[in-house]
């Protein structure tokens, strides 16, 4: 399987060429200028590396995860090519929409990237999808924002769980009472502040402290934590 880049009606397009040696349709992924090639190739060979580890095949009206969003493969009934769509506002709970590429998700996953980077943390964990699963303590209530908040990563091995727990920052409050704690779904998280998706990609181990006004990061071992000077 190769990538190919081509410019039908002025578009510009990513394709693989050669899925069909294993009876799949090959899989286009149209690019707005500013994707760069690179991650529209990590894209399709992501997709290509599923098929072959999973032998399966993906038809048209499928979804799958990509990072914190959720792809779809489109056919057209003159062309048996998939052709890639994206959640249209993969921040909001309304998953009906989606609209032509994947820019939003791949800009997502670029944005997390550089958080991982920019506070030295060495390398990024797991990119949660919006539908993995958090623990947050009862003061927390999605919807509602809140003056702190503290995000602890945990080794998780259940599926789903992105291992995540999220506290109120007050040290008086007991977070080992299972009755104060809830499991919920990240993309509801995200709406109590939108810089929180940023740092889901940070590995187990990391801290990260949400103020009102900044971010401080704990690396994974790290004694101190370091106010993040960047913006996304
Ligand atoms: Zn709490």
């Amino acid at each position: 399987m190769r990538i190919q880049f081509s410019y039908p009606d002025g578009r510009r397009r990513a394709s693989t060429v050669g899925l069909a040696s294993i009876e799949q349709s090959e899989i286009a992924l149209d690019l707005p200028a500013s994707i760069a090639e690179e991650a529209a190739t990590h894209l399709l060979q992501f997709i290509a590396d599923y098929l072959l580890a999973s032998g399966r095949t993906i038809s048209a009206g499928e979804t799958m995860r990509y990072g914190w969003s959720t792809l779809r493969f489109d056919q057209s009934p003159s062309d048996p090519t998939l052709v890639i769509s994206e959640l249209a506002d993969p921040f909001s709970t309304n998953i009906d929409h989606y609209v032509p590429g994947a820019a939003r998700a791949i800009t997502i996953i670029a944005d997390q990237d550089a958080v991982v980077q920019r506070n030295a943390v060495v390398m990024a964990g797991h990119h949660p999808h919006r539908s993995e699963t958090a623990v947050v303590c009862a003061r927390v209530v999605p919807g509602v924002p809140v003056r702190v908040l503290v995000f602890d990563r945990f080794v998780t091995q259940e599926l789903d769980d992105s291992g995540w727990f999220i506290g109120c920052g007050d040290a008086t409050h007991n977070h080992n009472d299972a009755s104060e704690l809830f499991r919920v779904h990240l993309v509801r998280i995200a709406e109590l502040d939108p810089r929180i998706v940023y740092y889901l990609a940070l590995p187990e181990g990391t801290r990260v402290v949400f103020e009102r006004r900044r971010v401080i990061v704990f690396a994974p071992g790290a004694q101190a934590g370091r106010v993040d000077e960047g913006t996304v």
